[in-house]
């Protein structure tokens, strides 16, 4: 960041300065005196410093920061809410709609097959919810209380690259950002997520990423399973246009073959039952709900890779923030003593989690 002011470095600086150039200070106008937010020490600053930075507790003042309010702030808790009872719902429909319209299916198969499915469906509906409830319902992250506004309180580079939050009144460090839509300060903050109604944050992040792996694991499974009991329910399938022996293998051949198969199919969803209507709407939402959540699983994997987190790749300039490397995930997931143990000639090194 480009401070293009001067500050002075504590009360005693100034004094000095004050002592040995008075006719200097005499000369210098009211407002370009202020106090610093941080520490509480006077500050001789140009009045045409937008931002400038404590010399002796490092707090930086943004004099264009405006004093801001939380309009809106229940709308937003509003809207969070009902996009989590809506996904909540969702959830809740494909779990009951894939036990109604499935479990006839594969018990007709084997018992041994109504088992599997069984097992394979507690685990992962289990494992969703749960996850799902952690990440909403969790606090994401709230930042470390810390002592401000008066020296000698603050000492030295007490609050080294501090800004201050005008909506909660206190300070923020470089690692924290204010969410308007939760109306606090999180720590570590990658986004808000209107679906979990919830920031993603340092203390939830860990349980969002367990919820896109189980989410994007149960999608593939709902889908898999629906095709294979949609192909026990499907009702015959009709061709009215028999192609000739000798066009075997041509493109035309290929091209109708095709259009005749699609519509085939489509005469014969006619006759389709609820159970195989409900298998395909199951394939269609799975399909388009994991495609998305794969795309956003990658995307806050390949963060994690970097040691960083969505806002922090935003606000990173080219070059800058965490080093790229396996070991992150170890970190982000906790599980540095299990890697050590398991592993020790990869795991070689204590340090944290560079945000
Ligand atoms: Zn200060
Ligand atoms: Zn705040
Ligand atoms: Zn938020």
């Amino acid at each position: 960041m480009d401070f293009a002011a001067s500050s002075s470095a504590s009360t005693s600086a100034a004094n000095d300065v004050a002592s040995s150039q008075e006719h200097y200070i005499t000369s210098i106008e009211e407002d370009h005196e202020t106090t610093c937010w941080g520490c509480g020490i006077r500050l001789l600053v140009s009045p045409h410093a937008p931002i400038f930075k404590c010399g002796w507790c490092g707090a930086i003042t943004n004099k264009n920061a405006l004093k801001c309010d939380n309009q809106y702030y229940k709308w937003r808790r509003l809207r969070d809410r009902c996009f989590v009872i809506v996904v909540l719902m969702f959830m809740i429909f494909i779990i009951c709609g894939g036990i109604w319209a499935v479990y006839p299916v594969v018990f007709s198969i084997s018992f041994f097959c109504g088992i599997f499915h069984s097992t394979i469906t507690v685990i992962l509906s289990v494992s969703t919810l749960s996850s799902f409830g952690l990440a909403s319902f969790l606090s994401p992250g709230i930042p470390p209380r810390i002592l401000w506004g008066s020296y000698p309180a603050v000492g030295k580079g007490g609050l080294e690259n501090y800004t201050f939050c005008h909506y909660c009144s206190k300070p923020k460090s470089s690692r924290t950002h204010h969410c308007r839509s939760c109306g606090m300060c999180v720590l570590d903050m990658d986004h808000h997520c209107p679906f979990i109604g919830n920031c993603v944050g340092a203390a939830n992040h860990r349980c969002f990423i367990i919820f896109l792996i189980s989410t994007v694991i149960s999608t593939a499974y709902v889908s898999i399973i629906s095709v294979y009991a949609a192909l026990h329910v499907w009702p015959p399938v009709n061709f009215l246009d028999h192609q000739p022996l000798h066009r075997f293998f041509s493109y035309e051949m290929d091209l109708n073959l095709l259009k005749e198969t699609i519509f085939a199919l489509l005469r014969s969803t006619v006759f389709l039952t609820p159970r195989g209507i409900a298998l395909v709407y199951l394939f269609i939402a799975s399909v388009s709900v994991g495609t998305g959540l794969i795309v956003l699983l990658w995307q806050q994997l390949s963060y994690i890779y970097k040691g960083k987190t969505y806002l922090s790749q935003l606000s990173a300039s080219e070059g800058e923030g965490g080093e790229r490397d396996c070991k992150n995930f170890v970190r982000f997931f906790g599980c540095q003593y299990i890697a050590a143990r398991c592993c020790p000639t990869f795991w070689n090194s204590t340090k944290s989690h560079k945000k």
